[in-house]
């Protein structure tokens, strides 16, 4: 140690809210959060934050409460990503499309003491709380002309003004402490909690900054839930670099692109989907961006064709990779020059790759299927993705079993399907639950929606496996066009498939109609799952 203690005396926990502190104290007329009419400086927003954070102490909110937050994307949102955390509570962003059952397990199982929601959930907070033993606190955030119903209810605003701007709030002392609670969206029995740690969620923060370049003069739109694992951190990371959050509580293109325009947008994020419907939307409008804008595109399998299309548009996409346990982001295709010259089909095709890992992440491996060896960097074998660093859950609260099966042997297992190439890029073939099993033969649903894609008529694209008594299971694509209007053909669309790819990974069947999704836009293959095994006579 070189004579040396192991840390400096002056040595202090790692806490994204150390964030916007600094922040307020560089840029305190800076504008921090544009949300409608609400525009908040860096001083308001830290001095609102501090408020909210004295007047939680008041109603008796102390270090490892959890405060659950039913709420679109907002400026109050955005708020208690800072006020809980600063009193050392766990912030529970709850997803907003969570129904009654879900929304009472949830305060239940995080034992919240405080619900914040926006007065518009108002029948469904009414529901749950009916199923609730010990109903936590209210707090009300009224919004567009909606009112609370029980006078007993508190008010957000009310609080915010009788809080202490001048609130002294101390750095967690430990920063493996919790600082907030997820739920995984559990699509098959209760929802997982995944929950972060103050030092997870700095250096998460950080590494996202440095993967998506934002710097001081980043304008940061939010179409991305900041339910959705803290809004993949660019809750905090924008405010680290002193830029501007512009909030968006519903994704609509008109509403994107106006915002894009009116307050000079530099980055934004969200799923293929998102930038499929504004892409769509262009396309139809005939415009073009007027300035470049970064897209950070993940939570699902980005479509090489939509890449493509999204780049003539003149978006800038950085193609990233993550899940709830892995707060967002944890893979990030990282740019290489010599792609510049690659034909336009070529490069699109290596950004579709989730790449390797963010700075936080120390490994990435694909472990083989039969015997959980590394696979060989060879692009063809499948293996599990497995994640190993510093930005990974503590664990899912309440649920050691869970816990321990989800990091075993010391690896995060993703439950996700890869190749990794010769170059160590890693590329997402499927969920382990999606991948068809067709004759013994693994075919990957996304091979065959990459293929969907390339056709000029269609506008979104998933395919799934049907039961089939010869094969087992055989690939079935449903499929959204553009002219829903024109007729349409099966053969066709199974033909055009047939002439790129083997023909036993072709889809047997095509149904046509719009495609059921989630809040954050990923299609829900679940529901067309059970659409097919509806149909199957029993
Ligand atoms: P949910 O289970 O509700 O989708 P998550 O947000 O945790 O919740 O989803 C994580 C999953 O989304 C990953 O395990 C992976 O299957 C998929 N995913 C996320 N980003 C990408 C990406 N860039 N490419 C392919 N799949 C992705």
């Amino acid at each position: 140690e070189h004579g040396l203690d192991k840390q400096p005396a002056n040595y202090s926990s790692l806490t994204p809210v150390s964030f916007l502190e600094r922040s307020a104290h560089v840029y305190p007329d800076k504008v921090a959060v544009i949300d409608d009419d609400m525009i908040l400086t860096y001083q308001h927003f830290y001095r609102r934050c501090r408020r909210m954070a004295s007047a939680l102490t008041k109603i008796g909110i102390k270090a490892d409460d959890t405060v659950t937050v039913l709420c679109f994307n907002s400026h109050e949102l955005l708020e208690s990503h800072y006020s809980i955390p600063m009193v050392g509570a766990v912030l529970n962003a709850v997803n907003t499309r969570v129904d009654a059952a879900t929304l009472a397990f949830i305060i239940q199982h995080g034992e919240s003491r405080v619900l914040l929601y926006d007065t518009e959930f108002e029948p469904l907070i009414r529901q749950a709380l009916a199923i609730i033993e010990s109903p936590p606190l209210l707090v009300a955030i009224v919004r567009d002309g909606g009112a609370r119903q029980a006078p007993e209810v508190l008010l957000y605003e009310d609080m915010v003004a009788a809080g202490d701007p001048d609130f002294h709030w101390d750095k967690v002392d430990d920063e493996w402490n919790a600082i907030t609670l997820n739920y995984t969206s559990g699509t098959t029995g209760n929802p997982k909690g995944a929950v972060y740690h103050h030092r997870g969620a700095y250096l998460a923060a950080m590494s996202n900054a440095m993967a998506f370049n934002l710097s001081a003069g980043a304008v940061y739109l939010w179409t991305l839930p900041m339910f959705h694992c803290n809004g993949w951190c660019y809750t905090w990371a924008v405010t680290a670099v002193g830029g501007t959050h512009v909030c968006l509580r519903k994704v609509q293109a008109d509403a994107v692109i106006g915002r894009i325009r009116k307050h000079g947008v530099t980055h934004m994020c969200g799923a293929p989907i998102v930038l499929n419907l504004l892409l769509n939307d262009f396309h139809t409008g005939g415009q073009v961006l007027h300035q470049p804008v970064q897209f950070g595109l993940g939570g699902a399998a980005p479509p090489s064709p939509v890449i493509g299309r999204a780049r003539q548009v003149g978006f800038h996409i950085t193609h990233l990779y993550g899940l709830t346990e892995s707060y967002g982001p944890s893979a990030l295709c990282v740019w290489h020059d010599e792609w510049n010259t690659l034909p336009p089909d070529e490069l699109a095709r290596k950004m579709a790759r989730q790449g390797v890992g963010l700075l936080a992440i120390d490994a990435l491996s694909v472990a083989r299927l039969d015997d959980g060896t590394p696979a060989p960097a060879d692009g063809q074998t499948l293996g599990e993705l497995l994640l190993r660093g510093n930005t990974l859950m503590k664990g899912y609260l309440k649920n050691a079993s869970g816990t321990q099966e989800a990091f075993q042997g010391g690896w995060f297992h993703t439950g996700d399907i890869a190749v990794m190439h010769p170059d160590g890029y890693v590329e997402i073939k499927d969920r382990a639950k999606d991948i068809i099993i067709s004759g013994g033969e693994n075919i990957s649903s996304q091979e065959i929606e990459e293929v969907l894609y390339s056709h000029p008529r269609v506008f979104e694209a998933a395919v799934v496996a049907m039961a089939d008594e010869k094969w087992g299971e055989v690939p079935c694509a449903f499929v959204a066009l553009k002219d829903e209007a024109q007729p349409n053909d099966e053969m066709e669309f199974i033909a055009f498939c047939r002439a790129r790819m083997a023909s036993f990974k072709a889809p047997k069947h095509v149904v046509f109609g719009e495609l059921p999704k989630t809040s954050t836009g990923k299609i829900r293959k679940n529901i067309l799952r059970d659409t097919l095994a509806a149909k199957v006579p029993r």
